[in-house]
């Protein structure tokens, strides 16, 4: 007999007590709905329990035992924690097999956990003074009479709520689904029609086996991609049906520099610049992706674009993420593009004035960092735009730039490949060129990983190469020396480097350096005047000099491999051998197998699967600007099939409606918001 419906308030239902239902409520969390759409963060399969670990093990593990003795312990000072004995089994007089379970800093613990309690513990062992304990292990207490509910199967975790306990919420979702009318789980839209959604439903919370769990997970993620997909879609749908301008009919100057140019332009970069030629000339605006490893040469294709631009009389805009890569840029664009008369000027928070003022008429070609945005910058015209590694800013500056200008050309660039799945997901709107061949000429990169490498080795191999007159970065992850991390920090040990290599000349870099002094720092450093850069990931953009061949990376385990590939690409810019050193401490196995994957590969497409697959999507999306942040399942990401899957059902509902005015479920799915890249 049915006796919810999915719109009914959390109120309303008798098994939930007023306390709970505030609890809920706080959470954001009102309806059987709501209740129900929130998944287990984990299962435990309570059929079968892990034996008592007798030594460290890898992962977590889960145990059923009795708790025979407590404690609140004191560490020293005013630290103090709560300790449990537990055994494996209360009716084992003689059991040997016993666990400590610590919690730090709790001390309504005692009031919660006592001698005598049967438990359920989930957490990582590890081995500590000759016994085993598992700090902060995720706990309940058993032997009520809802014992059904909670053991003899696989039981879902969910995320905690403050005021609820976990057997509570899980009691709650059992009996929801045990009264609730199964038309309430009626789906916006069916993705997949051989699986009924209450069953999936059903089995997403209560499932009988891992596997069953894990395909009623992915039939809500498959749901949850449909929706992004048929967002991404349809936005795209809108933004071609905006009028633009024709640009780029005009080619003389891009045949000037074309042939102006010392070495012949790769494959990859003429098919990106004939992509780019076709989209400006289109009557609407182009959006394209170019993504292209480190050195690939992104930013002639940008100057290609940005030429045709000029040549049909707009301005052209490039945003940087760092002053140090506008300046960058606008060395580079100097270089190639004043000898044929083109007028450019860089605007940066700390430079606007003097460049500006060279100028003789009105610039033509604009490069800048944030500044563009907000210094009140007048843009004339501005046709195209385009945003070097564009996952650095947020989707708003990036908008705020698109809009000074009436529906510019949009070409945004980023050198953190990332794999197709997430190109579908995170760019779907945008079309999208690859530049997947390095310029001829460069030098082999040798990758070697090294654990606690002796100061006397590195000292040894950096002298042989200055020697030979090449240069050498030293990269450290911190500022300033830092107790939690303990990890070698720039300013510490720039002072040591400047002693060991004292026929040298080196230098410091750091963020938090003035930006007159990053900068004469980085001119000194691409002059050669100085030899050996000890910086921080400042340098992971932007800085292209092709005599430097060496990169030490110490602490190289406390970087992602995203960003390891960035630095990495800092050498190999020139004709000479490179060698990266990745220093590591080698404590940790995971850390040691991400490492690995550098040494193996600088196919930075082939990182990025790796990244993926090691540490999930959180660490290339970098950021919660990629809007994925929301993702219910973010662990679907890397699902090549699903998202595919989920692309071709969201293509085939708006193809055959395009403006979804069949389907006002569907058309409710879709967020408006304005053109945003
Ligand atoms: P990216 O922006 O993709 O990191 P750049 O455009 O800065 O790469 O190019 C990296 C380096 O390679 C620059 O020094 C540039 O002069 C050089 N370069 C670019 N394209 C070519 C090419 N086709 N042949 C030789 N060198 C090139
Ligand atoms: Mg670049």
């Amino acid at each position: 007999m049915s006796q919810f419906c999915a719109s009914d308030a959390l109120s309303s239902v008798d098994f939930i007590s007023a306390k709970d239902v505030l609890a809920y409520h706080s959470a954001g969390i009102e309806s059987v709905e709501d209740l129900l759409n929130r998944l287990p963060r984990r299962y435990e399969d309570r059929r079968r329990f892990d034996n008592f670990p007798t030594q460290a093990g890898s992962g977590p593990c889960c145990l059923r035992g009795t708790v025979i003795d407590t404690q609140v312990k004191r560490l020293g000072g005013r630290k103090q924690f709560y300790e449990a004995v537990i055994i494996e089994s209360a009716e084992a007089a003689f059991a040997t097999s016993k666990i400590t379970c610590r919690w730090f800093n709790m001390p309504w613990m005692k009031n919660m956990l006592a001698a005598g309690h049967e438990v359920v513990l989930y957490g990582k062992p590890k081995e500590y003074q000759g016994g085993i304990i598992i700090d902060h292990p995720d706990f309940e207490i058993v032997g009520d009479d809802q014992d059904s509910v909670h053991l003899e199967r696989i039981v879902p975790i969910y995320k905690g709520i403050s005021g609820i306990a976990q057997r509570h919420q899980r009691e709650h979702a059992y009996e929801l689904l045990a009264g609730i009318d199964v038309a309430s789980f009626a789906p916006v839209y069916n993705v997949d029609p051989s699986y009924p959604r209450e069953e999936a439903m059903q089995e997403v919370h209560f499932p009988g086996s891992m596997e069953q769990a894990e395909a009623a997970r992915r039939y809500f993620a498959l749901e949850e991609f449909f929706a992004l997909q048929l967002n991404v879609v349809w936005k795209r749908a809108r933004h071609h049906e905006h009028e633009g301008r024709v640009l780029g009919k005009k080619t003389a100057l891009l045949t000037e520099f074309y042939h102006s140019l010392p070495f012949d332009l790769t494959g990859a970069q003429k098919r990106s610049i004939k992509e780019v030629i076709a989209d400006m000339r289109q009557p609407h605006p182009m959006s394209r992706l170019l993504q292209g490893d480190v050195g690939s040469g992104k930013t002639f294709v940008a100057m290609c674009a940005m030429l045709l631009a000029v040549d049909s009389g707009v301005q052209a805009a490039l945003m940087a993420p760092t002053q140090i890569l506008a300046e960058q840029h606008y060395l580079t664009f100097c270089q190639w593009l004043q000898p044929l008369g083109i007028r450019i000027a860089l605007i940066t928070g700390s430079r606007r004035e003097d460049s500006h003022l060279e100028l003789d008429g009105e610039a033509q070609i604009i490069i800048g960092t944030h500044a563009l945005l907000y210094e009140g910058v007048e843009f004339n015209d501005l046709g195209l735009v385009v945003i070097d590694e564009q996952h650095k800013f947020g989707v708003g500056q990036r908008a705020l730039l698109v809009r000074q200008g009436v529906m510019p050309d949009v070409l945004v660039m980023t050198a953190t490949p990332i794999p197709r799945t997430l190109t579908l997901t995170l760019y779907g709107d945008l079309d999208v060129s690859i530049l997947d061949e390095r310029p001829a000429g460069r030098g082999e990169v040798v990758t070697a990983l090294r654990k606690s490498p002796k100061v006397t080795d590195i000292s040894k191999f950096l002298k042989e190469h200055l020697a030979e007159g090449r240069q050498a970065y030293l990269v450290y992850p911190l500022v300033e020396e830092s107790d939690v991390l303990k990890a070698q920090s720039a300013t510490v040990e720039y002072e040591k480097w400047v002693k060991r290599l004292s026929q040298y000349t080196v230098g410091l870099l750091h963020g938090k350096m003035p930006a007159e002094q990053k900068e004469q720092v980085m001119s000194s450093f691409r002059s050669g005047d100085l030899q050996v850069l000890v910086a921080t990931t400042v340098i992971e953009v932007g800085v292209d000099v092709a005599n430097a061949n060496i990169m030490v990376i110490y602490n190289a385990e406390r970087f992602g491999l995203a960003q390891l590939h960035q630095l990495r690409g800092r050498i190999g810019r020139g004709e000479f051998k490179s060698y990266c050193i990745l220093a590591t401490d080698g404590k940790s196995p995971d850390a040691m197998e991400k490492l690995q994957v550098l040494a193996d590969t600088t196919d930075g497409f082939k990182i990025a699967e790796a990244d993926l697959r090691l540490r999930g999507p959180g660490d290339l999306l970098g950021t919660a600007q990629s809007g994925l942040a929301d993702l219910r399942f973010v662990e679907f990401l890397a699902d090549t099939e699903l998202i595919r899957q989920a692309r071709a059902l969201a293509e085939a509902v708006l193809e055959k409606d395009p403006m979804l005015a069949q389907s006002p479920d569907l058309l409710s799915l879709i967020e408006d918001g304005e053109f945003e890249i």
